[in-house]
């Protein structure tokens, strides 16, 4: 919009008065020039007027922008002008469609032949599927937690085949076994609260020290470094099984 001391860019570039009602004024302001000498060149000023004269109002706008558009691009290429854009982003989006047409066709060896629906269905479908899948493995996951929990009996089971004399209390699935803790070390680093019954060793060259600790999962942890410098102290021989999670009888 021109300035009452300043006259369009199409003004300016005719060297002629700009008035109040001048056509132009409202889209192409002082400072964008070149915009009217693109249009101007290839369409001509004359003509340009009386289209927007024919125009209402609130189409102007859009008009000019696409006779600028029109225009630079013709002077860029005057023999396809914007045709050749159009042209090339034509067969660009050829393309894409193919892409994504042969991206539904893998999706459907997954999902089934949904995949070949509209693409906010098959989004849907997707979500659907990867909640499934993730549901599915939450449980596979549960289970192997579980079947780590029954190996773990076992283990408990066979010590207590060693020695008659101990006593392997549980009360629950959520405690933890803490082999070759010390009851004194553990004492030391838990609450009062907690329970520790050691594990009678076995006259071998073993010498497995097992404590069972009644530790609610949300509670304090032990020091995994004291805890691990009294497993390599009291079990030479090794124990993949000390400090797993979820035994009971
Ligand atoms: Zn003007």
């Amino acid at each position: 919009m021109s300035t009452p001391n300043s006259p369009c860019a199409a003004c300016k570039f005719l060297r002629r008065k700009c008035t109040q009602e001048c056509v132009f004024a409202p889209y192409f302001p002082p400072d964008q020039p070149q915009k009217f000498a693109n249009v101007h060149r290839v369409f001509g000023a004359s003509n340009v007027a009386k289209l927007l004269n024919e125009l209402n109002t609130v189409q102007r706008e859009d008009a000019v922008n696409s006779l600028a558009y029109e225009a630079e691009a013709r002077l860029r290429d005057p023999v396809y002008g914007c045709v050749g854009l159009i042209s090339i982003l034509q067969h660009r989006l050829k393309e894409l469609q193919s892409d994504l047409y042969n991206a539904k066709k893998e999706l459907a060896q997954y999902i089934g032949p949904q995949a070949m629906l509209p693409t906010l269905q098959t989004k849907r479908i997707c979500l659907r599927r990867i909640w499934q899948f993730a549901a599915a493995l939450a449980a596979r996951e549960h289970q192997d937690m579980f079947r780590a929990y029954e190996q773990q009996q076992e283990i408990v089971r066979f010590n207590r085949g060693f020695d008659i004399s101990d006593t392997v209390t549980t009360t629950g699935f959520n405690q933890i076994t803490v082999a070759a803790m010390s009851p004194s070390l553990a004492l030391g680093s838990f609450d009062t609260s907690y329970q520790v019954q050691p594990q009678q060793v076995d006259h071998h060259q073993h010498h497995q020290l097992q404590a069972q600790l009644f530790l609610q999962p949300q509670q304090a942890q032990p020091q995994p470094h004291e805890q691990q410098q009294t497993q390599q102290q009291h079990q030479p021989s090794g124990s993949d099984e000390g400090g797993s999670i979820g035994p009971s009888c």
